[in-house]
């Protein structure tokens, strides 16, 4: 009995000891776990460590629908006719000497996105209160173990829903399209280019390409970064009234010998697109970064 007694007393120590480092084990791995996502690459995702603009390979990739409308908004800005998603996800240009139309300016952006040290993933945000049409999300920082290979990855994160919502000028609708959000965001993400961060006239540098590529369109172009909103009439009387976000598109156009200015007026329900936020100020330091490595690199 008490040989049974001292069993059970040395298996219950034993096990004590078994669970205390079970636990302290747990402790570590979920220490590692929390560091694991920001050093390693996904199990059975070969291309983690390529540079340039791809479709998602997680759960929020883009359909085949969505992926084909961003191709053909990026194809009508820069006309390039071979460009294509191709079967690993990423945006490949073709012949680039193969285009119809389109603006020198997008395609010199879709060259440089292509070219890219770091990577951007499309990623699809329906009904998102966080995106307003798309924004550059807070990249991920990944690390072979073994090569030692390093890579930033930014989702670009899209809610297509948001566009539907657009209403106002044919020309505002056009001068700012998928195509059109999607190519700001690249001018973050591949060019380094900053918003006009708290000016509410201000346009930015980011911006200001993008009017460039509008320009080059014969399209209007953006007056100002930031939206301004107003309260305007719901669209029925029991909903009272309701805050509508407000963007001015403006155009030269010469009308009997003198030029004017033709103004284009888009808008959207505030509430349900949500707000426009500027990428965060360390996000863009490091595309800058990393621009400024690559071309001391190539000695640029
Ligand atoms: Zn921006």
């Amino acid at each position: 009995m008490i040989n049974y007694v001292r069993s059970i007393t040395a298996f219950r120590q034993v096990q004590q000891r078994f669970s205390v480092c079970v636990c302290i084990v747990a402790t570590i791995c979920a220490a590692l776990c929390a560091l694991l996502p920001s050093m390693l690459a996904a199990p059975g995702e070969p291309f983690r460590y390529r540079g340039g603009l791809r479709n998602s390979p997680n759960e929020r990739a883009l359909n085949a629908k969505q992926l084909d409308a961003v191709l053909a908004g990026l194809r009508g800005k820069a006309g390039f006719l071979e460009m294509r998603f191709d079967e690993n996800g990423f945006l490949t240009l073709g012949d680039r000497t193969k285009f119809s139309g389109g603006s020198a300016t997008a395609r010199a952006l879709l060259e440089a996105a292509i070219k890219m040290p770091h990577a951007v993933d499309l990623e699809s945000h329906p009904y998102s209160s966080l995106v307003a049409f798309a924004r550059l999300a807070t990249p991920i920082a990944y690390q072979h173990f073994s090569s030692g290979k390093k890579i930033d990855v930014f989702p670009l994160e899209i809610d297509f829903s948001d566009l539907s919502k657009l209403r106002g000028d044919k020309q505002a609708l056009t001068a700012f399209d998928l195509g059109f959000v999607i190519l700001h965001e690249l001018g973050h993400a591949a060019l380094g280019l900053r918003d006009a961060a708290g000016d509410p006239q201000g346009l930015g540098e980011c911006e200001a390409l993008i009017n460039r590529i509008r320009r080059e369109l014969n399209l209007p172009e953006r007056q100002t970064y930031i939206a301004q909103t107003r309260l305007a009439p719901a669209a029925t009387v029991s909903q009272g009234s309701t805050r509508q976000a407000e963007l001015i598109f403006a155009r030269a156009v010469e009308k009997q010998g003198r030029m004017q200015m033709e103004k284009f007026n888009l808008r959207w329900e505030a509430a349900t697109v949500g707000p426009i936020v500027d990428l965060p100020a360390q996000s863009l330091a490091r595309i800058r970064n990393s621009k400024a490595m690559t071309a001391s690199a190539s000695g640029q």
